[in-house]
């Protein structure tokens, strides 16, 4: 069967309402608090393990160009020794999520550290078993370009780790708060969700509420 035929009819896409659906299922299945208490920091590495995903800190590439890879398959991964200055092959097992180490290196990089674990995350529950049917000699880079698998990781990582109803709840509590200033804002929001205020801001703005 030809590659680029599978690939058409892989071809999934979903509402933006969806992946709030699907990010209440994944945090209400850890703790309904998550979605439906005060608002807080989700513990994105947390929920990863207890989906029984295994979560392993390795320098993925020499330059820091990969920030997260999702394991579909058994098998050997290429990660970079930093102590020997060289690749070596670590045995991965299918349900294996890599996190560049580059992010656990200070505190600064916790917004991103967390939104990659997300996206992986993502990569898992939405894309799994799009890889798991795929021909040998699939073409990854190109499909997971091609079917806008990226897009929908980093939207469904939004979901996860800024639910929606998190989100309102807590702009409104800010807005009676008295707090109106967008910048402000959007950096309390940031810390409060350890996210960056990058996403943060996009996030919000998504929403038209900054
Ligand atoms: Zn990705």
């Amino acid at each position: 069967m030809p590659g680029s035929m599978e690939m058409r009819q892989e071809k999934i896409f979903y509402s933006e309402a969806a992946f709030e659906g699907i990010a209440r299922q994944v945090l209400c299945e850890y703790d309904e608090k998550l979605y439906f208490g005060v608002p807080q920091a989700v513990p994105v590495e947390e929920i990863i393990e207890h989906r029984g995903v295994l979560l392993e800190y390795q320098y993925i590439r020499k330059d820091g160009r990969v920030l997260g890879k999702t394991i579909f398959e058994d098998g050997l991964d290429a990660v970079w020794d930093m102590e020997e200055q060289e690749y070596i092959l670590f045995p991965v097992k299918a349900g294996t999520i890599l996190i560049d180490a580059s992010l656990c290196e200070d505190e600064s990089k916790l917004g991103r550290l967390r939104f990659t674990c997300a996206h992986e995350l993502a990569h898992w529950l939405l894309h799994k078993d799009l890889f798991d049917r795929l021909p040998e000699d699939t073409d990854v880079e190109l499909m997971t370009e091609k079917c806008g698998l990226e897009v929908q990781a980093n939207m469904l990582a939004s979901s996860l780790l800024m639910p929606l109803s998190q989100i309102k709840k807590c702009y409104y509590r800010l807005f009676t708060d008295g707090i109106r200033e967008r910048l402000e804002i959007i950096e309390k929001m940031a810390a409060l969700f350890q996210a960056s205020c990058q996403a943060m801001r996009i996030r919000l703005e998504k929403h038209r509420l900054v």
